[in-house]
């Protein structure tokens, strides 16, 4: 049994996360296994004590920042528990959630997967992959300490999403404690809602009948509230899912074969305007692109600043004053040669934007590779650091930065918009993130407590806006505590209290993730719906829930990513959520 313990100054950290918010809990658990969990939040049921679960707490929403009750850790649940290859040669790798990204990459790309206690199949899809071509988890939300369980709730992003899409479709299985202890397991492909009606059955034979809000979700990145979709699959309910619905005690990943080359290109530009139309103009062009990352004037001045100043990052590279602002693209091919054939519809579209090819770095290899990694990373970082800075006078600042996504046609608008809205306000900011899904990071720094509520105010307008312009309040980071007032502004209240109501009918007593998504308020308003609850041993078994027959077989994967590798995908139809596949050059994917 995990021990509950109460909460003192050796567990102060665990109240904040990377977001800079200061929380308050009165116990703390780190259980290590499925059982433990469900041991912890069956005694924490008992006194219906709100429980928040967390990661690795590198989240920027104050999602894993607790709100008074119960922290549930779950760093410490970090094992490799086996692989599986299919018929068509696909590996899938299942792990607790407490495995750390970086972790995860290292193992793979050196071939030392723990694998003491496997069975005897998972060896031999082990050795099957040691003899395969080298393969990879291709999600990256650059914060490599995250841990799987957090980027699976926060259905996190990153760089290469522009190539792979987010986590969401390299999860094909996952298996769920509720929050009274209760467990979900769900395989991609297997259960389906019938229209907005989602039937779950747990482990102990329980059915529990969920009523899907009714919104449609923007065709954009988006990670904002739950993921709902007639007749989706009942996976993705919980992908995303901030914390709120169940605790993720085990996931498996669908791996995909590392492309053979990547080149990262580092472009830079004049103005703004410059990159912006560079991007346009260059992204329905390139066939192999995993990512494109933008750099505005504010973050490279910070890099400039923090290289003279700071020992930490002397060996960022020089940046020319020229450089006002950085567009960078990573292609990941199969060859040589295709890499070359794109690199050189770069040069083309550097040339007819008015930018040129002498000012670009190119990286081939692995150190020149990792220079450039550590250059994109020193940006959140420094901006982090900063914001430390000022706590120390103003100890109620918070991180504020931006986190939505428009649809294509929206980026040059979306860019003017921050661009003269921050002029006005007289901010100092920077502005860096996902250019190639229109979803850019402006983080306000500010200066005094003023600076705060104006920046605050700023982005509320914003949201606005965004979702005006069809977009997402929250891309990737999740909505957190920080951004529930933004979800209402996308939705509207009365689909807030629809997701309200759906969180309860599988938290009856409103216990995880409580100030995730909605206020408490909200929460405690909407009505328990017990009734849909229902022993399932009463009923038939049933093979496979919705979409008749077809549904009891997994879904075909469908190819994707950047380097054309196949992985499952989460829907039969086009979703916004999928990998790119090579045959969707251009537009947003929907
Ligand atoms: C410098 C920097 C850059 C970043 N860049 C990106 C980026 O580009 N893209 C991106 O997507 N993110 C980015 N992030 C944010 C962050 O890394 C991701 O949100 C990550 O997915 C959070 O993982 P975690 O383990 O730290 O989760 P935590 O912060 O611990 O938790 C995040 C949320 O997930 C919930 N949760 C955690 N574990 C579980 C579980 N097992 N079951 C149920 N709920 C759970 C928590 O309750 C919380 O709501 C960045 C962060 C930093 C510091």
């Amino acid at each position: 049994m995990a021990t509950i313990a109460p909460m003192s100054t050796e567990f102060e950290e665990y109240v904040r996360d990377e977001s800079r918010t200061q929380g308050r809990a009165s116990s703390i658990s780190f259980p290590t296994s499925e059982a433990e969990v469900r041991e912890v939040l069956a005694d924490l049921a008992r006194t219906h004590t709100s429980v928040t679960v967390q990661g690795a707490r590198t989240g920027l929403a104050a999602g894993a920042v607790p709100q008074g009750g119960h922290i549930m850790n779950l760093s410490r649940m970090d094992a490799y528990l086996g692989l599986r290859q299919d018929d068509k040669g696909r590996f899938y790798l299942r792990v607790q959630p407490g495995v750390v990204l970086a972790n995860l990459r290292k193992v793979l790309a050196n071939k030392t997967v723990p694998a003491t206690a496997w069975d005897a199949e998972s060896i031999q899809a082990l050795e099957a992959l040691y003899a395969a071509p080298e393969h990879f988890f291709p999600t990256d939300p650059t914060e490599t300490s995250a841990c799987i369980g957090g980027m699976v709730a926060c259905n996190a992003s990153g760089a290469r999403s522009y190539g792979y899409g987010p986590v969401r479709p390299h999860v094909t299985a996952l298996r769920v404690v509720l929050a009274n202890g209760d467990v979900v397991a769900l395989r991609r492909g297997e259960v389906f809602a019938r229209g907005r009606e989602l039937t779950l059955t747990t482990e102990a034979g329980r059915r529990l009948t969920l009523a899907l809000p009714g919104y449609e979700m923007p065709r954009t990145k988006n990670a904002s509230g739950y993921f709902v979709a007639s007749d989706m699959d009942a996976i993705d309910l919980f992908i995303g899912s901030d914390g709120t619905l169940g605790v993720i005690v085990e996931a498996e990943l669908a791996l995909m074969p590392a492309p053979a080359v990547v080149w990262g290109v580092s472009c830079f530009f004049a103005s703004e305007d410059a990159a912006v139309a560079f991007t346009a103009t260059v992204r329905p062009r390139l066939s192999y692109a995993a990512a494109f990352e933008y750099f505005d004037a504010g973050a490279l001045n910070i890099l400039r600043a923090q290289r003279a100043n700071s020992a930490a990052f002397a060996s960022l590279p020089e940046l020319p004053a020229r450089y006002a602002v950085c567009v960078y693209v990573e292609l990941a091919c199969a060859s040589e040669q295709e890499a070359l054939a794109e690199l050189c519809l770069v040069g083309e579209a550097l040339r007819e934007v008015g930018a040129s090819e002498d000012d670009t770095w190119v990286a081939r290899t692995d150190v020149d590779r990792e220079c450039q990694r550590f250059f994109r990373h020193a940006v959140p970082e420094s901006v982090n650091m900063l914001i430390d800075e000022r706590r120390r006078t103003e100890p109620a600042i918070t991180k504020l930065g931006s986190d939505m996504s428009v649809p294509n046609e929206r980026l040059r608008e979306v860019v003017a918009l921050y661009r003269t809205t921050l002029a006005e306000a007289g901010f100092e900011s920077a502005a860096w993130g996902h250019i190639g899904n229109n979803h850019l990071h402006v983080n306000v720094l500010p200066r005094s407590m003023e600076d705060y509520a104006a920046g605050k105010r700023l982005f509320a307008s914003w949201a606005v806006e965004v979702t005006r312009m069809g977009g997402a309040v929250s891309a990737e980071h999740g909505v957190g505590k920080i951004k529930r007032d933004f979800l209402t502004t996308m939705y509207g209240a009365e689909h807030i209290a629809a997701m309200a109501r759906l969180k309860r009918q599988l938290d009856p007593a409103g216990q995880l993730g409580r100030g995730n998504l909605f206020a408490e308020e909200v929460l405690d308003a909407a009505p328990v719906a017990s009734a849909g609850a229902q022993d399932a041993a009463c009923d038939e078994p049933r093979e496979a829930e919705g979409h008749g027959a077809a549904c009891a077989e997994p879904r075909e994967a469908a190819p994707g990513g950047a380097a054309g590798a196949a992985v499952a995908t989460p829907d039969a139809e086009p979703s916004v959520d999928a990998p790119r596949s090579t045959s969707e050059k251009g537009g947003e994917r929907a």
